[in-house]
């Protein structure tokens, strides 16, 4: 019996905007703006000009630092820029401008069916790193790192997170129901990767059709399937971690520290693209979705497409938009300009009218303790909201756990004053950065 986690909340799901809508091929776009950081870590060096002619899946920026991740054209045409862009992730970043040449054509020499079953394990690590890809739930931390701990780790357990908490999200979803071997795939490489025997992927229980077929694909693999009950934030890594393996993070730590290596859907469905097929990270499945879509899609989008003509290619708007958000409303990021690429992490696009956003007022808080409640880590999220106000930031990450905040937006779904509170915690934290846990 899996025991759940500690506080939580039960936001309505608002997952049936798309929940059976199968992934569609977004046409390429006129240009792609792909920024070359779009990961925790250095950013990538660009190795293309001004001027050069570049094809799909061409390498052009590369890692040169610890940590970092390789940087790909999406698709086949000219570099007209290499400037400092808005990005989705990191507000700005230096960014490499692709002019299409229509013909969207792929560099040569592309392995087709490897198979991955007769390849070491070094030669598969280093193409996990040469494909660029990264955490693709929104943590974006480059997967080669995880996929290469050595036996001083310890690691011996690997956890698929088929989760996909966030209200409106069906990404993770249809890519479990649409690409179920290539699922199993990349979850039996990582284990292959890691030398681990024990896999255990985590479903909520409102997917029962996901739960259904991977059940059936993993059949005869050793790796066990768990339908969860659904409570938001489950598939944040730590609570997931915590309810599958009943071992907990401790404060300033990783998941690695605790023996376990924890990914999800998407980029382990880049890992058997890249493994088997030798695709680099160049596109990923975004949920185009909220009130105001006027076709709510789950896409495939290259990345370096612009939000705009994701949005355009789901018949725009049906209703004027108040709130645009990059990823789902607990743990998204309201964006405020459309001509921002689709990055590597973008799991959703939310468009919301004034009817689905919440107009009331912010308020005093009156300590009714809800926000401490619901708050998965055990924080006191009021305390950590009113020291941000006050420029008490050091305060409150020495003396109120600050930095352990998942951000996950429980405290201000539940709290009645309408507070601002994650964006305050996310303030405090940006002004204690260099205390971020690595
Ligand atoms: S304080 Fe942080 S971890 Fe706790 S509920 Fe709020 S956002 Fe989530
Ligand atoms: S839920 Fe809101 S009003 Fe209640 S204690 Fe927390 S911050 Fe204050």
């Amino acid at each position: 019996m899996f025991k759940s986690f500690r506080g939580g909340v039960h936001p309505n799901d608002y997952k049936s905007y798309t929940a059976n809508v199968h992934i569609e091929k977004v046409p390429v776009s006129k240009k792609v703006i792909i920024p070359v950081s779009q990961h925790i870590g250095a950013p990538g060096v660009p190795i293309v000009n001004i001027g050069d002619r570049v094809k799909k899946g061409q390498l052009i920026a590369k890692a040169e630092a610890p940590i970092t991740s390789y940087v790909h054209a999406s698709t086949s045409g000219k570099v007209t820029d290499i400037a400092v862009y808005s990005s989705s992730y990191r507000d700005k970043s230096l960014a490499i401008v692709i002019e299409s040449d229509g013909l969207d054509q792929w560099m040569p020499g592309l392995p087709l069916n490897r198979d991955w079953e007769k390849m070491k394990v070094e030669e598969i690590q280093g193409i996990i790193k040469e494909a660029g890809i990264v955490g693709m739930g929104g943590a974006n931390f480059p997967t080669h790192f995880k996929l290469s701990y050595g036996p001083e780790k310890k690691i011996d357990t690997v956890i698929l997170n088929g989760s996909e908490c966030e209200p409106y999200l069906t990404s993770d979803y249809r890519l479990m129901i649409e690409e179920t071997e290539k699922v199993v795939t990349g979850f039996r490489i990582a284990l292959k990767c890691l030398n681990v025997k024990r896999g255990i992927v985590g479903v909520e229980d409102n997917k029962p059709e996901a739960i259904k077929v991977l059940t059936e694909a993993f059949k005869g693999t050793g790796v066990e399937v768990v339908a969860l009950p659904t409570k938001y934030p489950q598939g944040a890594e730590r609570m997931l971690i915590k309810v599958l393996t009943g071992r907990e993070i401790p404060a300033g730590k990783r998941h690695s520290d605790i023996g376990v290596v924890g990914l999800n859907v998407s980029t382990i469905v880049a890992v058997a693209n890249a493994v088997v097929n030798g695709i680099p990270a160049i596109e990923r499945v975004t949920t185009v979705t909220g009130d105001a879509i006027k076709e709510p899609k789950n896409l495939l989008v290259k990345i370096g497409t612009s939000f705009k003509d994701v949005i355009d290619y789901c018949g725009g708007y049906s209703k004027t938009p108040k709130k645009i958000i990059n990823g789902g409303p607990m743990m998204g990021y309201a964006q405020d300009s459309l001509e921002i690429p689709v990055v590597k992490g973008v799991a959703g696009i939310l468009v919301l009218s004034k009817d689905a956003v919440s107009h009331d007022e912010k308020s005093a808080c009156i300590r009714c303790g809800r926000c401490v409640k619901a708050c998965p880590i055990g924080l006191v999220p009021s305390m950590l909201s009113i020291l941000s106000e006050r420029d008490r930031h050091e305060e409150a990450r020495e003396s109120y756990g600050l930095m352990n905040c998942i951000e996950c937006g429980s405290c201000a779904y539940v709290c009645p004053s309408k507070r601002n509170i994650v964006q305050n915690i996310r303030y405090s934290k940006s002004k204690n950065a260099a205390h971020a846990h690595k």
